[in-house]
């Protein structure tokens, strides 16, 4: 039997590190749902929308294809934007610093939430985001909601971004950090939130493996279930 798996949290929990391991250990897709919010943010940028203004939201909307590709030298899953992959595109710092305030309008949370659950028409699926336990799956057999130290995060997110870009700080990035998470779960529409039957999982003091293994056996026991 195959399931559907939800990981939301904050920002920089190392989400997606656990989620793509967890869907290459069971044969699972993962889908990276917070890639949907950075591609519309990019097109929004690129093209100069109005994210205030729902007819322009709408027409840019209306504008807007995005689908998932596997790489098939890495095997990773990459985003791509009317056609264009934009994977690395999106994972730039001018990105991060608009994205939470795109994706707390109506209309984006709408479509992008409308294709996510398409995805899950077909179980065997591991999503990561902030609402995806809430919203997108409110039935998922597992829903685990991921903790860490903000400085711990802050520390992991830095060397990720430190590697591409020598010129960011510390500093930058726990701003950041803190202000996405900060909007994320205080927005108006489908705030970051643990659902009731989600399981925490705090891996500031955990390992990669450390945390497989734990949630290994949850997959095992809701596959009983
Ligand atoms: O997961 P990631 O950090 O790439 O997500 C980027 C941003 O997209 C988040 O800070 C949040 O504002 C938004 N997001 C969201 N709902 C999701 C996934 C991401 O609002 N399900």
């Amino acid at each position: 039997k195959k399931i559907i798996i939800t990981i939301d949290g904050y920002s920089s929990c190392g989400k997606s590190t656990l989620a793509k391991q967890l869907a290459k250990k069971l044969d699972y897709v993962y889908i990276d749902s917070g890639a949907m919010y950075r591609a519309i943010t990019l097109y929004f940028l690129q093209n100069r929308v109005d994210w205030t203004s729902s007819a322009a939201v709408n027409a840019a909307l209306a504008d807007i294809h995005l689908e998932f590709m596997c790489n098939p030298l890495s095997g990773a899953s990459e985003m791509f934007l009317n056609d264009e992959n934009v994977e690395h595109l999106i994972r730039e710092m001018i990105i991060a610093e608009k994205v939470s305030e795109v994706a707390a309008v109506k209309e984006v949370r709408e479509f992008a939430v409308a294709q996510q659950k398409k995805m899950g028409a077909r179980k065997g699926i591991v999503m990561d985001g902030r609402d995806i336990g809430t919203v997108v799956f409110p039935h998922a057999e597992l829903k685990i909601f991921m903790t860490a130290d903000i400085a711990i995060r802050v520390e992991r997110r830095f060397r990720e971004l430190y590697a591409k870009n020598k010129n960011i700080t510390i500093e930058e990035v726990k701003q950041n950090l803190e202000l996405r998470d900060y909007i994320d779960a205080n927005r108006e529409i489908s705030p970051l939130r643990k659902a009731d039957d989600a399981i925490i999982l705090d891996n500031s003091q955990l390992t990669l493996e450390n945390q497989l293994e734990l949630v290994m056996q949850w997959v095992e026991d809701a596959i009983m279930e």
